[in-house]
């Protein structure tokens, strides 16, 4: 949605893409590809999905893709460690491997509202009152739901359990805004099923863990 990419600026990013010497390293654009951002795009969502199963009390925001990946945002009461994020990775994978079809809907206002109402989620609500019509939800299978205008792949089969990993957790404030609430924003990297993710990954890996080691 439009008002998450704004929300993406260089600085807020961990600084992944830096070569850490050698080979130089050059990292597909998400600009050159439509179906890397439907790929990432989609892996947002899984992980928020995943967030919310092993978390129940955990709030979603906004989880727009990246350069070389996706993040989410997340309110949730305690902040997430490296154990965590391995447990998420796991579900993650889980759903994958469900192959949940990625299924439009387009609903009224008032619809979005009372479905966004019915689950508890505040955030979702104020994202809500700032989208232009027509308003989309995407499902992941029946299962789990997110205000979104896509695009996404078809179905969670389409994304590779062994293209992707997350990679570490950052503050974030809601909106940018360090008078609001203060969230946990989870940075994953996912690649094309087809591309060198083991090559790419390893040198995205350095800096990212050093940053994780860091904060
Ligand atoms: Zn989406």
């Amino acid at each position: 949605m439009a008002q998450s990419e704004q929300s993406v600026s260089p600085a807020a990013q961990p600084p992944v893409g830096q070569s850490s010497g050698g080979l130089p390293m050059v990292l597909p654009r998400t600009s050159e590809s439509d179906t890397l951002k439907r790929i990432r795009h989609t892996f947002s969502h899984v992980m928020a999905m995943a967030v919310q199963k092993l978390f129940p009390k955990a709030q979603v925001t906004i989880g727009p893709w990246i350069d070389y990946g996706f993040y989410y945002d997340f309110d949730n009461p305690e902040p997430f460690t490296e154990q965590d994020l391995k447990a998420i990775k796991k579900e993650m994978v889980k759903i994958i491997n469900k192959g949940l079809p990625v299924v439009q809907e387009t609903v009224t206002r008032e619809d979005a509202q009372s479905r966004i109402e019915a689950l508890g989620e505040p955030y979702k609500l104020e994202i809500l009152q700032d989208l232009e019509e027509p308003i989309t939800l995407y499902h992941l299978g029946d299962e789990w739901w997110d205000l979104c205008a896509g695009p996404h792949v078809a179905s969670t089969a389409d994304l590779n359990p062994k293209a992707f990993d997350l990679e570490s957790v950052a503050g974030a404030y809601w909106r940018g805004d360090e008078k609001r609430a203060q969230l946990q924003r989870i940075y994953g990297t996912a690649w094309k099923p087809q591309s060198s993710f083991r090559n790419t990954n390893a040198a995205v890996k350095k800096p990212s863990a050093a940053t994780t080691a860091a904060g």
